[in-house]
């Protein structure tokens, strides 16, 4: 590859478990989150070992409810050179949220992170990428609790989100606080997801790294990539009574995507968002 196409592109990890992802919401009642197998622990244990073997450091966008109950997993992802950044406390799609709903969940958030993890949280990224047209508020309300970016507009179009017509790359949308979208593709005048999800177990591999590649070289642009912990989890337990298109999503090719993420980690350079996007680290915080 030409030294000229080795940007550094943005690793991110959406943590959460398998029982609290949206497409499941209507099946799981979040009063029974509590009595669910959790199993972010061990996918997340892989994750950091495949990061450290590959030293590579990452941002990691992490609920609130999962750093209360795991705060060691907190401590452990800032200990190994990681970002820590916020995902939201409770996993609500900012779209279903009232603004003063909202601006609970992101700065309590934001307070346990910092609080648990003594790291200044940053980031942000709303579950399921509910920030859209509809509710830029939400710009506003996480400019005013301190954030610095948001990674939360997906201009694709998809039956659970997105804004088709928004910008594709990192601007500023609020003084002090800018968007830094996931990556798209532009390919016959529309806007490919290239950004992992699900979208990477479902493309062939090859696939997948010639989008990014794209992005890199016809573009320009650092591209963001993200996953979720329970993506690499074969034996998560089954959820019954879900749609064959949501089993589907779930599920597809998940016992080759840790063996991907691999490969995708080899193939080209990656980083945490602070440090591509706003060129500095997110200091320590004293811990109360
Ligand atoms: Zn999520």
């Amino acid at each position: 590859m030409l030294q000229a196409t080795r940007l550094i592109n943005a690793l991110t990890i959406d943590v959460e478990d398998y029982f609290q992802v949206s497409a499941f919401a209507p099946h799981i009642a979040r009063t029974e989150w509590d009595q669910r197998e959790c199993r972010v622990e061990r996918n997340m244990d892989r994750i950091l070992g495949l990061l450290a073997r590959h030293q590579i450091q990452a941002t990691f966008f992490t609920l609130g409810w999962i750093a209360e109950r795991y705060p060691q997993l907190v401590r452990r992802i800032v200990e190994e050179g990681h970002e820590l950044a916020s995902h939201g406390y409770g996993h609500q799609r900012a779209s279903d949220l009232s603004r003063d709903e909202f601006r609970d969940d992101v700065t309590r958030a934001k307070a346990l992170l910092e609080d648990i993890g003594g790291q200044a949280v940053w980031g942000y990224r709303a579950p399921s990428f509910s920030i859209g047209d509809a509710n830029l508020w939400a710009l506003d309300v996480l400019q005013e609790a301190g954030y610095r970016y948001s990674s939360s507009i997906y201009p694709v179009r998809h039956d659970h989100y997105g804004s088709p017509d928004a910008p594709r790359f990192a601007h500023q949308v609020r003084p002090g606080l800018m968007e830094v979208p996931p990556t798209t593709l532009r390919l016959f005048s529309r806007n490919l997801p290239s950004s992992g999800g699900g979208y990477f177990r479902l493309f062939p591999y090859a696939l997948s790294r010639w989008m990014l590649r794209q992005v890199n070289q016809r573009d320009g642009e650092s591209a963001i990539f993200y996953m979720h912990p329970w993506e690499i989890d074969p034996q998560q337990p089954r959820i019954p009574g879900v749609s064959l298109k949501t089993r589907f999503r779930h599920y597809v090719n998940i016992d080759r995507t840790e063996q991907r993420l691999d490969r995708l980690l080899s193939d080209f350079a990656w980083g945490r968002m602070d440090e591509i996007f706003l060129r500095e680290r997110a200091p320590e915080v004293s811990v109360a």
